[in-house]
């Protein structure tokens, strides 16, 4: 076995807050590891909301471009390059990464681990976490795994071919169908991407409407933006099953009340659960939420003196907890309308995310606070909360919602 390397600190996973945490311990003079086990930037840099926003953008200059001639602007047909579309997000992924490796890659007094991080017990006073063949030990740990897709358990989907958020952006062509499972925000956002990209997008979600968790009026908006650019959304229905489709590699999605819908690509956007399972909490007595999720208190303590997570999972809290304190951009309401600024000229994530975000998670203050809940989204004192609060957070640090 391996000698056992001393750590003030050992942070496991290199996502948002991972990084970020292991360079101000170590400016403070501790020595400190940091285990990654994928790509240091984790879901955001290389998954998430950098190539999100990447693709974003060209599929808002295709949209852009499609309209040119309302605007006095003649362009002619607007054909689309998916491929080179594509690569152009890869490439900003590619760079945010090689800018936070160069950055981490320098930090004196920082071990970086490329492994799987899994807790081993007690050694003492301190934890002992594997990093592959690596043997660590810190009297401080901190958790910074984050999720992965969750596919819901339908018939049929297991021995299907299917996309997650991941391998839809691996794709080089681009799919002539879209069909997506999930009405979540991953979901919506991909589906006003690629339709704008050129492919026809189907949405089915289970429940009566559209991001379910949020205000109805709110679903409601998102809804007749997404119908409004050609998207066909499929409410209040389960799915029975999932076949092969008649196109080779093709995918049917059998309905409950019967209907099929046909797409050339799936795409499975129903959830994400947290990379608690297989961290070895057992071994030092750490138990999650029902979820899976750990249990965190204001200050990010675990029931576990010197294990801390990246932050607080609540049940009150609906919306995912990092992307909203995140937002940087402004709080748009989504029924403001111009004559010029039609409601579908928004791109998802500018009306979903800020806005409803930011008053969602006003709210779930308000409940942790024992406040009323408010639930008029158009107050002027919502709206203002909105912009104050998002003033504040935009100062905290790095957010996507911005195009690329
Ligand atoms: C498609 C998509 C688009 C998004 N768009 C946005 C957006 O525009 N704006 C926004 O604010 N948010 C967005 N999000 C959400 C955002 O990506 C997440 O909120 C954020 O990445 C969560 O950060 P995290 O640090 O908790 O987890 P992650 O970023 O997932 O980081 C966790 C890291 O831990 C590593 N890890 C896990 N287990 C282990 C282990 N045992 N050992 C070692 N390493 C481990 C993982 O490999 C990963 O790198 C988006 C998410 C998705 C999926």
């Amino acid at each position: 076995m391996s000698e056992v390397l001393s750590f003030d600190t050992v942070v496991v996973g290199a996502g948002q807050a991972g990084p970020f945490l292991a360079a101000k311990l170590v400016a403070q003079g501790q020595k400190v590891a940091l285990i990654e086990a994928r790509d240091l930037g984790g879901t955001c840099v290389n998954r998430g909301c950098t190539p999100t926003k990447t693709l974003r953008k060209s599929a808002r200059v295709a949209y852009i471009a499609r309209r040119a001639s309302e605007f006095g602007v003649e362009l002619g047909p607007v054909k689309i390059n998916f491929a080179v579309a594509m690569e152009r997000m890869q490439r900003r992924v590619d760079e945010s990464r090689r800018g936070l490796e160069g950055w981490l890659g320098n930090l004196k007094g920082l071990s970086i681990f490329k492994a799987h991080g899994r807790l081993a017990g007690r050694e003492g006073a301190d934890f002992v976490v594997h990093a592959g063949e690596a043997r660590l030990k810190a009297p401080h740990v901190v958790l910074n795994t984050g999720t992965r897709p969750w596919s819901a358990p339908i018939t049929g989907l297991a021995g299907h071919p299917f996309l997650d958020n991941e391998s839809l952006l691996a794709l080089r062509e681009r799919p002539d169908k879209l069909v997506i499972l999930g009405g979540g925000y991953i979901s919506l956002e991909m589906a006003q991407i690629f339709r704008r990209l050129g492919s026809d997008v189907v949405v089915i979600e289970r429940a009566p409407r559209l991001t379910a968790r949020e205000d109805a009026d709110v679903s409601a908006a998102i809804t007749e933006m997404l119908v409004a650019e050609g998207i066909e959304v499929l409410t209040g229905v389960a799915v029975q099953e999932v076949t092969s489709g008649d196109t080779p590699g093709g995918s049917c999605v059998v309905l409950s009340d019967g209907r099929k819908v046909q797409g050339s690509h799936l795409l499975v956007a129903t959830g994400r659960v947290p990379n608690t399972d297989n961290l070895g909490l057992d071994s030092v007595g750490l138990k999650t939420t029902e979820r899976g999720y750990l249990d965190t208190n204001d200050r990010l303590e675990t029931q576990v003196p010197g294990i801390q997570g990246a932050w607080r999972h609540q049940s009150a809290q609906r919306v995912h907890p990092h992307q909203l304190p995140r937002s940087r951009n402004r709080c748009r309401k989504p029924g403001r309308r111009t004559p010029e600024r039609r409601r579908s000229d928004q791109d998802l994530c500018d009306v979903y995310r800020p806005s409803i975000g930011t008053c969602r998670a006003v709210r779930s203050r308000r409940q942790t606070l024992g406040r009323p809940r408010q639930t008029d989204l158009s107050s002027r004192t919502r709206h203002e909360r909105c912009q104050q609060s998002q003033r504040r957070e935009r100062d905290r640090g790095c957010n996507q919602t911005s195009d690329r």
